[in-house]
């Protein structure tokens, strides 16, 4: 007697292997599962792998997430410690990394997250020489230039999760104050993803109206309706998070999958993501900050020159030379 797979079924066709769309996602922490949630919710890719060096939490989560399958149109959910499993990706996520520890510098801690990426980011460009990266664990800007650096891979396909959560943030909590849907709220969040990103006032508008002709110190300390509490709360808002729940997840994991989208359908919509600057703005440092950027299938194809105000470009460069503080000294 045959199995029952032989019985049920007639082979019809020699399959090939083939894969069209293949989205990786190293460390299977919460920001990287929030991605896979969120990028699996969108149905975008046909394969989706894990890697993490901790396997039994990547075994856990995956397979967790194979027994929603029924629920997603995403067929192949694999994953392992070895790289191999990512071969051939279109898009690898990176959310890999290790934490600042009590007495720890910032210098310290991008040093040991930069050694963490010289072997994941070797990894990657082995298996996938082709794919772009998106680069999400922190500090986001500067491990981004370093994935560029590690990889040789031409700046287009290296792109920063950036500021694309911070102008998030800003949008809903602009849509709080004035009781519309953040989607319809138009501002952005450029320079470095944190405490020195540069909220572009000048450019808020609803609909068109810009909000500065109808309160021309918005943004600013002159501002009646202080308005800049706003980014303020941006900033603080990770730190709150943070306090209350222990990490940030939902709306990182969220964002990335909209970075995503815009690759992988070839969408070329814009995207406030880090990318390298030098040149730009009076930055002349090799440093990677937030500007709005088209993404499409190649990555990001071109860079919106924002028309800064002399008080937000120089802000802009001080947020680039705040970087280049840190960066400057690192081991690559
Ligand atoms: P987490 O500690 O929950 O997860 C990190 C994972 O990385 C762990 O599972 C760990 O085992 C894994 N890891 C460590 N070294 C590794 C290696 N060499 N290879 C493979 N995996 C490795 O942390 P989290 O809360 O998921 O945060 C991840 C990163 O994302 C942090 O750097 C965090 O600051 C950053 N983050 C960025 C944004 C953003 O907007 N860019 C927002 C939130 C968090």
């Amino acid at each position: 007697m045959g199995t029952v797979k032989c019985g049920l079924m007639k082979n019809f066709t020699r399959e090939e292997g083939t894969c069209h769309n293949k989205i990786s996602i190293i460390g299977t922490g919460s920001v990287g599962m929030a991605c896979a949630v969120s990028l699996l919710l969108k149905g975008l890719s046909d394969e989706l792998a894990l890697v993490d060096i901790n396997e039994s939490r990547m075994v856990g989560e995956t397979m967790d997430l194979q027994h929603g399958s029924c629920f997603v149109k995403m067929p192949t959910i694999v994953s392992s410690k070895d790289y191999r499993v990512t071969a051939n990706s279109n898009i690898v996520v990176i959310t890999a990394g290790v934490r600042q520890e009590k007495g720890e510098t910032r210098l310290d801690l991008v040093q040991r997250n930069v050694a963490i990426f010289k072997l994941i980011i070797s990894n990657i460009i082995h298996y996938s020489p082709c794919c772009k990266m998106i680069i999400v664990s922190n500090p986001v800007d500067i491990l981004t230039f370093a994935a560029w650096k590690l990889s040789h891979f031409p700046a287009n396909r290296i792109i920063g999760s950036g500021c694309n959560l911070d102008t998030a943030r800003f949008r809903f909590l602009l849509g709080q104050k004035l009781g519309i849907h953040p989607e319809s709220c138009h501002g952005w969040i450029l320079g470095e993803h944190g405490d020195s990103s540069v909220p572009v006032w000048s450019g808020v508008n609803i609909a068109g109206v810009p909000l500065r002709a109808l309160n021309p110190h918005i943004g600013t300390d002159r501002d009646p309706e202080q308005w800049s509490t706003v980014h303020r709360e941006v900033i603080a808002s990770a730190y709150e998070i943070i306090k209350k729940k222990g990490y940030t997840s939902w709306a990182v994991g969220l964002s990335v999958a909209d970075i995503a989208e815009s690759i992988l359908r070839n969408l070329r919509r814009v995207h406030p993501v880090s990318t390298r600057i030098k040149g730009l703005y009076g930055i002349n440092k090799d440093v990677f900050l937030s500007v709005p950027c088209i993404l499409g299938e190649n990555g990001i194809t071109d860079l919106v020159m924002v028309k800064l105000s002399p008080e937000e470009e120089a802000s802009l460069k001080k947020s680039a030379d705040m970087l280049w503080k840190i960066q400057e000294p690192l081991k690559l």
